[in-house]
């Protein structure tokens, strides 16, 4: 099926032959060819094969040298449902079907009462602040372990972005925080459920009962999560997906709200509309609303996500067998540990497979050293986020003239000091993360990455020296 692979593997083989061969004494060299022949002779017996269980950096070879699966996956299904689009000459969702119908597959699959497509997730979680006329002066309450985006949304607004630390044993926003962080300005908590899993919704959904705030939900790496049998997304006033490239289901851009608030369905429908309310018999020029934008899902992309939101099931199945799998075996390694899911996760979207290294269990090896040699074992993995309530970024945006003029002096002085998240500048430091795309792969696949991680366990000393 992959041709490219055997030549790949000679390569590389080859590579790591030369590169070891111009660092080695003559003696080594001799040897190591020996133990290169025998890969590839079954005539020749390999007397060598505790060299072939040391890390790449110490001579070795790699686990492994193929790929894991890739992302997208598509067939001729995809092909034709973009062609149909294109012939149709309708590529825009007012003369279209295919935005109309996702939106109604996506609310059919999550049980929610209402969906409104989106130009991408990033959109959707704009619209939803939007739609609930969050502005300037307001403070909304994010978690600091997220994908940019979501912080984004919340500046796009002039409003202020209030982190609460992060739980380090699920990596999700420390629910428990979170009353401390509101204020008579809060006017949204917005939770991620990152990596695919759920964030505590029992304890947030309460907070936001009480203190009658709406919770908005970033669900943008949550397709198919559930929390006690419900779909995320469901429980907040909004719940926001992505259908980026990197995402579990895609059309390389796109995004969706849900919500099962009539009105406010309506409202997040002219956001994402320029406050043009829903077509009737004729265009209609009814505008309402408050504000709006060009937030709008193309027929190409509604066509595409209509294509995979079919192969969706079966790949969360495959994702939820290997993770566990994978967590149970990662978790006999000394040093790793898996991010846990709370009591009311009932499934996760395996989004991203996070776990945290302790680098004192790996004889003080550092986390970069531990993630290059994953690499050099042909298992790609990274470190994920940095810590986005210190970027100076959001600083720059509170040195505009709006927020200059909006917030008083000792608000932004303070923010950095109130917004102080130390759980999770250690998460940020100790994070390991692979991709949706790896657990889509065979139980071979995942014995890999356990394999790589011992590989390294066990030679940690001599990593860490070299
Ligand atoms: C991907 C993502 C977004 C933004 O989605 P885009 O489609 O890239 O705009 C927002 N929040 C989270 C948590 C994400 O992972």
């Amino acid at each position: 099926m992959f041709p490219v692979f055997s030549t790949m593997k000679k390569n590389l083989n080859r590579r790591n032959f030369l590169k070891s061969a111009t660092q080695a004494s003559a003696g080594a060299v001799a040897l190591r060819y020996a133990a290169v022949a025998g890969m590839f002779s079954a005539n020749v017996p390999n007397i060598f094969a505790a060299e072939t269980d040391l890390p790449v950096k110490l001579g070795g070879k790699p686990v492994r040298t193929t790929l894991f699966p890739t992302w997208p996956v598509y067939d001729e299904t995809e092909e034709k449902a973009l062609l149909d689009v294109l012939h149709s000459k309708k590529w825009f969702r007012g003369e279209g079907q295919h935005v109309n119908q996702f939106e109604a597959a996506f609310m059919k699959l999550t049980d929610a009462k209402h969906c409104v497509a989106t130009a991408n997730g990033t959109s959707a979680v704009l619209a939803s602040l939007g739609a609930l006329d969050v502005g300037p002066g307001d403070e909304v309450i994010v978690p600091p372990y997220t994908f940019v985006a979501t912080i984004n949304a919340v500046l796009m607004h002039h409003a202020l972005p209030v982190f609460v630390d992060t739980d380090p044993e699920t990596f999700q926003i420390d629910a428990k925080k979170i009353e401390a962080a509101i204020t008579d300005r809060t006017v949204a908590i917005m939770p991620v459920h990152v990596g695919g899993s759920p964030a505590d919704i029992d304890t947030i959904m309460e907070i936001g009962s009480r203190r009658k705030i709406p919770v908005v939900e970033d669900a943008c790496q949550a397709h198919l999560a559930e929390w006690r049998g419900n779909k995320v997304g469901t429980y907040g006033v909004t719940g926001c997906f992505s259908f980026q490239a990197s995402k579990n289901l895609t059309a390389g851009e796109g995004g969706a709200v849900i919500t099962n608030d009539d009105e406010l369905a309506e409202r997040l429908y002219s956001f994402h509309n320029n406050c043009r309310a829903r077509k009737t018999a004729s265009y209609n020029f009814t505008y309402r609303g408050t504000r709006g934008a060009n937030l709008r899902l193309a027929e190409f992309q509604g066509a595409l996500l209509l294509a995979q939101l079919a192969r969706l099931e079966t790949q969360a199945k495959t994702r939820d067998a290997n993770a566990a799998y994978l967590a149970k075996q990662l978790a006999e390694i000394p040093g790793i540990v898996p991010a846990k899911n709370y009591d009311g996760c009932t499934r996760s979207a395996h989004h991203l497979f996070m776990l945290r290294y302790g680098k004192d269990q790996f004889a003080g090896l550092p986390r970069a050293k531990f993630l290059a040699a994953m690499a050099d074992e042909g298992i790609p993995c990274s470190g994920g986020y940095s810590p986005l309530n210190t970027e100076p970024f959001i600083q720059n945006a509170f040195k505009t003239r709006a927020y200059q003029r909006v917030y008083a002096p000792d608000v932004l002085a303070g923010w950095a000091e109130r917004t102080r998240c130390p759980a999770n500048d250690k998460v940020c430091d100790e994070a390991v993360w692979f991709t949706q795309n790896m657990m889509l792969g065979s139980r071979a696949d995942m014995d890999d990455i356990v394999a790589a991680a011992k590989k390294i366990h066990l030679h940690a000393a001599e990593l860490a020296k070299s």
